[in-house]
């Protein structure tokens, strides 16, 4: 599979990402990564001020999610800097979601927050 080029995608601020997979480009943000189901609803409630990270859904619509860490991070773990604006995310660098979609959550100048937009 290759990536695909998709229209911008808006991206949509949700509290729960498990309800949202339809909604390609919706995401959430959580204060640590956690599998179980109990961890992540504690993560969730935790992410206030300086979220660990987000969730997201594949822009392409595949309904596949992914996981951001929001830096500071983990040194070992791929980071990426934060605008600070919950409603409206810039993220950098770019977003590459292999073999489905490439591009940047605020668009590569940074000018169009909150919209996954294609390289
Ligand atoms: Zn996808």
């Amino acid at each position: 599979m290759t990536d695909v080029k998709t229209q911008p995608v808006k991206a949509t601020l949700v509290d729960d990402i498990d309800e949202h997979v339809g909604t390609p480009g919706a995401f959430e943000f959580v204060n640590h990564y956690k599998v179980t189901p109990e961890g992540r609803a504690r993560a969730r409630q935790e992410a206030v001020e300086q979220p660990a990270g987000m969730f997201y859904v594949c822009p392409c619509g595949c309904g596949h999610q992914g996981y951001l860490a929001i830096r500071p991070a983990v040194p070992e773990h791929p980071s990426w800097a934060w605008n600070g604006n919950r409603e409206a995310p810039v993220l950098s660098p770019s977003v590459h979601h292999v073999g489905h979609w490439h591009g940047y959550l605020g668009g590569s100048d940074g000018l169009q927050p909150g919209v996954w937009v294609s390289c």
